[in-house]
C-alpha cells in the first residue's frame, strides 16, 4: 500500500460514471480501483464487480434514452 494511503486515506478520482449513484474511482497514490456497493460504500472492484457495473450501464442507457450518448 501507498504510503500516503497507509498514512492518511485514499484519494480517489472517479474513472466511470455508471449509474447516477454507482461509480467506478481509482486511488490517485496507488492506483486501486474502488466501485460503489448494493450498500452504499466503497468497495474494491473486482472483475466480476466491473462485468455487473457494465451491465448496470447498458441497462441504464436503455432507461435514459433522452440523453444521448456517443
Ligand atoms: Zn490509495
Amino acid at each position: 500500500m501507498h504510503l500516503f494511503c497507509k498514512l492518511f486515506h485514499h484519494e480517489f478520482v472517479i474513472k466511470k460514471d455508471i449509474t447516477h449513484y454507482v461509480k467506478e474511482y481509482e486511488c490517485i497514490h496507488c492506483r486501486k480501483q474502488f466501485t460503489t456497493s448494493d450498500t452504499g460504500n466503497l468497495t474494491p472492484l473486482t472483475s466480476k464487480r466491473r462485468e455487473i457495473n457494465s451491465e448496470l450501464k447498458s441497462l441504464h442507457k436503455k432507461r435514459s434514452q433522452k440523453t444521448s450518448y456517443s
